[in-house]
Formats: structure tokens, sequence, C-alpha cells
């Protein structure tokens, strides 16, 4: 945990009741009901922290070469951030363009990545997927189907062919159904609603985890070898996102960069163009999704006036151009007075047959149904939201490995595949393709490794100083609320770190971060370690260090590419084609330039074919 009061150092030990490898503990906790600081200790091969669709894929391996991970998440089992994804999932099968191939795939992932992606990793992915959907639609997700029973693909943003696998509009949901199916069948351990608020590192290598059990506040101390972090992104960082407010707030990223990983890309936040309108709405569904697939399946923007005005940023690829295109787009007729009096603009599929709409387009027509608007008959009121983050911690593609001994990383919680912009239906694509990957290469070292679980006394006087910053935290009796300052920090980002951004911004950005950090001094945690106020304060904890990383990253990135667009500098320049690397040290955080490696020649060859969606075709 970060950027929280010095823990006191002088702390009552532990009792360690030694759970049995990858089972949870045995029996009651027998510390003294005095002492400040009580925990449980339980040790397993693998833990893998993340229970969406990215820890669920490594532990199936896992489970599958004959290890027992033990799998945590901080919600109940089988609710994760990924059951929200809705539109659907990439993979380069051909089921209604034969042309389509995963080089195509591959080379459309780095056109809208702005070539800044690890072409390794996206090449890694697309040419996986096809394999990974098949498995998924054996082992159980229903996917769509032709007439002649093959799997559908639907149009998506930016990509040249029809490529989108999906279930109706709760793509996400159903995938991570099987997943969970799958790993109940394999017997996987796992353990809900516990919050991961340190891993135990000397900086060069990962014993461990520590946190608590949030339905009972008991401390836990996981003692293992390899940690598998899956944790997901950063984007509920921001005061207007389509995730789940009480996810995605960065704890993966912190947890990596405070135990000596890198992060890179972390200035690449994408700004998915049509969220829906609180103000019009109500403000609980500020920000939430409408899906890319309404466009994909022919939904049109207008302005206030009634102009399709992506006519005029984007006449070929229209509505379906990349989504930083379409954000900014919105965001520009919004400034120049053409936007709703709210803020936003329509959008409207109801020129489509209503059958149609409502069987690929079932999770909107009830949402926008229950708030009296009839989307088979009238346009929806949409405006950018904060939707994924480019950023993440920086992997061994083929590996996981994250240069800390025993630490690998997945999923959203990485970065490197989507470059300066993702992709829609990539990111669980990246998640399974990586996932088996990822899961295959920790079996080996699993394998290779003696598992000793002994835990040494350096390990335990670290686990023992988190236990009393949280307890510290826990007592909290000042002025403000850990509710407050997300808040604050949500608008901050919004406006600072934001669609447009510039150097005077970002730099005011800085300054309100510093402010706004030292008033968690005064903070008041309302209720125990159970309580919502305790967990808002863990994740303001995070969300503190993600956004300095931000905009940080951000102030140093002196053009525009992709998501990442700079009003002073709005130009891509060639010799920015290199990516940000934070690194953490006593001297605070630095950061360094890398150069992007090469595609391979098939890869290159797609390049140079130049494929692109030509949006008409959808008319
Ligand atoms: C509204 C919406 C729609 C989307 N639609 C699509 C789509 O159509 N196609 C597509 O490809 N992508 C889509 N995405 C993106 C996609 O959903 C995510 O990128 C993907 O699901 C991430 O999966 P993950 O397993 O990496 O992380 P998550 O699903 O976010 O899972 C993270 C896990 O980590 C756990 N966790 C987090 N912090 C801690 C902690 N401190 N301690 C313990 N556990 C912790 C959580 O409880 C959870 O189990 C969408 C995203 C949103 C918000």
């Amino acid at each position: 945990m970060t950027n929280l009061p010095p823990a006191d150092h002088g702390v009552p030990t532990a009792d360690d009741h030694g759970g049995v490898d990858g089972r949870l503990p045995q029996g009651g906790d027998e510390a003294d009901s005095d002492r400040e600081v009580q925990y449980d200790v339980v040790t397993t091969p693998v833990l893998v922290i993340g229970a969406g669709a990215a820890g669920a894929r490594v532990s199936i391996e896992l489970a599958e070469s004959g290890l027992e991970p033990l799998v945590i998440g901080k919600r109940d089992y089988g609710d994760a951030h990924t059951t929200w994804a809705a539109g659907g999932i990439n993979a380069a099968l051909g089921s209604l363009d034969p042309d389509d191939d995963w080089p195509i795939h591959a080379a459309d992932t780095l056109n809208e990545g702005h070539h800044l992606n690890d072409p390794e990793a996206v090449e890694l992915t697309a040419r996986h997927m096809p394999d990974r959907i098949r498995e998924l639609d054996e082992w159980g997700v229903s996917f769509a189907r032709t007439d002649d029973g093959k799997i559908n693909q639907r149009y998506f943003g930016a990509q040249s062919y029809r490529r989108t696998c999906f279930v109706g509009d709760r793509t996400g949901e159903a995938m991570l159904e099987t997943l969970i199916d799958r790993a109940q069948a394999l017997e996987i351990p796992y353990r809900e609603n516990v919050m991961i608020t340190r891993l135990l590192s000397d900086g060069s290598r990962v014993d461990g985890a520590v946190g608590f059990d949030m339905e009972t506040g008991e401390g836990l101390l996981f003692r293992t070898n390899h940690v598998v972090l899956a944790a997901g992104g950063f984007s509920a960082a921001y005061h207007r996102h389509s995730s789940r407010d009480d996810e995605n707030n960065g704890d993966a990223q912190a947890l990596a960069l405070e135990a000596g990983a890198r992060l890179l890309d972390t200035e690449f936040v994408q700004f998915h163009p049509t969220g829906m309108v609180g103000e019009r709405y109500g403000e609980e569904w500020d920000g939430r999704l409408v899906t890319e697939a309404v466009r994909g399946e022919g939904g049109r923007l207008y302005n206030a006036d009634g102009e399709r005005f992506m006519e005029r940023y984007s006449p070929d690829q229209m509505e379906l151009d990349a989504r930083d295109v379409v954000a900014r787009a919105i965001a520009q007729e919004v400034r120049e007075g053409r936007g709703t009096e709210n803020d936003g603009v329509y959008l409207d599929i109801s020129h489509r047959d209503p059958e149609y709409i409502r069987e690929r387009l079932p999770t909107m027509v009830d949402r926008f149904a229950e708030l009296g608007v009839e989307i088979t008959d009238e346009p929806m009121e949409v405006g950018p939201t904060a939707h994924y983050t480019m950023g993440g911690v920086d992997i061994d593609f083929q590996t996981g490995e994250t240069g800390v001994d025993g630490l690998y990383a997945v999923g959203e919680a990485v970065a490197g595949v989507h470059g300066a912009n993702r992709l829609g239906g990539n990111s669980l694509a990246e998640t399974v393709a990586i996932g088996k990957l990822v899961g295959e290469h920790v079996s080996e070292q699993v394998a290779a490794d003696d598992h000793d679980p002994t835990i040494t006394d350096g390990q335990r006087a670290l686990a023992e100083r988190e236990f009393a910053a949280l307890a510290e935290l826990a007592a909290s009796d000042g002025d403000v609320t850990p509710e407050t300052l997300l808040e604050e920090l949500g608008d901050l980002l919004w406006t600072h770190a934001g669609i447009l951004r510039d150097e005077a911004g970002l730099h005011d950005g800085l300054d309100r971060l510093e402010a706004l950090r030292a008033r968690t001094a005064d903070l008041r945690v309302d209720g125990d370690r159970t309580s919502r106020s305790f967990e808002y304060a863990v994740d303001l904890s995070v969300s503190l260090t993600v956004a300095e990383v931000l905009l940080r990253t951000a102030l140093e990135r002196t053009e525009s590419r992709g998501a990442h667009y700079r009003a002073d500098y709005p130009e891509t320049e060639p010799d920015w084609r290199q990516n940000l690397v934070v690194a953490a040290d006593a001297g605070g955080l630095s950061i360094k330039r890398r150069g992007v490696a090469e595609p391979s020649e098939p890869v290159r060859e797609a390049l140079e074919e130049g494929y692109e969606l030509d949006y008409h075709h959808l008319e």
C-alpha cells in the first residue's frame, strides 16, 4: 500500500495457521483479541491475484498441468469486471470474410496502436486467437452462429474485416461463466472478497502477498514463490468511466511498481466515444458504456444540428473509425457548440429493423427501455468516457515475467498489445491468448522449483509493517473521507489528463495531486476493515500512485499519438515511436524511453497491403 501514513514499526506479531498448500487455512484466528494486528498465513504453489478472464485462463492452464493454484479476487467468484465486456472478442476466423487472417488482425492492431505496440505481443495474440475461440466454443461459450452454423463475426471499429465473435452484447459475461465452470470442474481453489494491498518483495524477488479478508477484516499473508497479477487496469481512477466503480482502480500497477516491476505506456488512456450521458439518464449511469456493437451494427452519430458529423472527420470509416478519432470528433463538436444541451451527441440505430436490433443488442435495448428510451425508435444521448488503460505492467509476453523473480502479470494489468490505442475486441482476446501462455510458463517454473513455504523473519516483518499500516489506516479519524478525495482525484484526471492535454494543464494536475495527497493525512475512515470506507481508502492509495505516473508520462510525451492528444504538440513525431518505461526507486519515479521492435515479415506484408474497412459495406 502506497501513499498513506507511514506504518508503526513496533507492531505485535501474529499467529501462523500454516494453511495447506493451495487450500484455505483451517480453523479460526487465535490471536490475542487486544493485539492490533492479527493474521492468517496461507501457503500455495501459485497465487493468482484476479479472477477475471485473465486470472481464470491462467489458473485453468496451471490446473491442467497438475498444479493447484489459489485464485483470489476482491469480489464474489464469477463477479469480475470482465462481466461488463459486451461487444465481442477478436479472432481471424474468416467465418464471413474468408480473406481475413492473423497477420491482418495483427496489422489492424498495430495501426490502431499507432505502432507503439510490442509486435511480439500483438502477433502472439492474433496468431493464437482462432484456437482460443474454438476452445472457448468447445468449453461451452454460446457464440452467435451464422445460418450455416459457423461462429458469427461482426464489424468492430477500425478492423478490416468482420472479426469480432460475440454472444449478443454480453460476451464477457458469457465467457467468464464458461471459464469459471471450467475452473470449478478442475476444482481450482478460490478465495472470494480478499483484497491484496502489498506484494512481499525485496525489489528483486516476490515471495508472496499481503492483504485482508473484506468480510471479516482479518489480515492474510499468502506465502508463495509465484504470484500472477491479473488485477485489471485503472480507468476507474477517472471521474467519468465505463468500468465498475469498485474495480480498475490501479491495484495491479501500484502493487507491481512498489514491488520493483516497471510500468509502460501509462499515458495512453482510451476514451470510448459512446458513454451514457449522466445529465440525461441519471448520475448512476454517467459514463456507462453504449457498446461499440451499436456502431458495428450500423449506428450513426448526429450532432444537435442533425448533421452526421463523422462525414467531416472520417468520410471512409465514418462511425467505425478508431475510438480516439471518434471520441475527439465528439469532443470537438461539443466544444464548437454543436453538442446537445448536456454536452453529448446522438447515437441512432433506429433505421435498422427492430427485430434485428433486439437480437443483436438485447442488453442495450433493455437498459434504455428501463430508462424510457426505445432505441428501436429513437436515438441515445452519448459522450466520451474513460474506458481502458493501454498502459500497465511491463512484461515479457511469452512468459508473463516482469523482471522481478516470481512475479508475473497478464490481462488488462499489463501493457504492450494495444500500444497507443486499443482495437475493440482485443482485450478479451489478450486475456485468453496470453493467459494460456503465461499459465504454461508458470507451470514449468513451479515444476522446477522445490517449493519451500518457510516464512523468513524478513518476510514476516514486511508483512507485519503492512498489517500495521492497514490498522492505522482503519483508525484514521480526520475530517475528509476517502470517497471525497477519490471523487476529487477523478475530476482532476478528467480535467488535466483527459481527451485534450497540454503542458500547463498537466503541471497544474501534478500540483493539485500533491495538494490532494497532503490531505490524506487528515483522512477519516468510517468503519472497520470490512467497511466500504476502508476499501475506498485503499483504492485511494493505489489511484494516487497511478495518477502520478499517468500525469508524469503524459507530460513527458511531447507529441500526439493515438489516445494521447497534446493540444500543444498536435503532431505525431516519428522520433517518438518509443515507449515510456516507469520505475520507482528511492529517488522517486524514473521515466526512460525505449525503442519499439519491428513486426515479423508476414505482418509487415499485411501492413504494406494497406487493408482498411470500407464503412460503406455496411450500408
Ligand atoms: C463496459 C466495458 C465493456 C467492454 N467490452 C469489451 C469488449 O466487448 N471486448 C473486449 O475485448 N474488451 C472489452 N472491455 C475490456 C475488458 O472487459 C477488460 O479489459 C477485461 O475484461 C479485463 O480482464 P482482466 O481479467 O484482465 O481483469 P478484470 O476482469 O478487471 O479482473 C480483475 C480481477 O482482479 C481482482 N482484483 C483487483 N484488484 C485486486 C486486489 N487488490 N486484490 C485482489 N483482487 C483484486 C478483481 O476482483 C477481479 O477479479 C470492456 C470493458 C468495459 C468497462
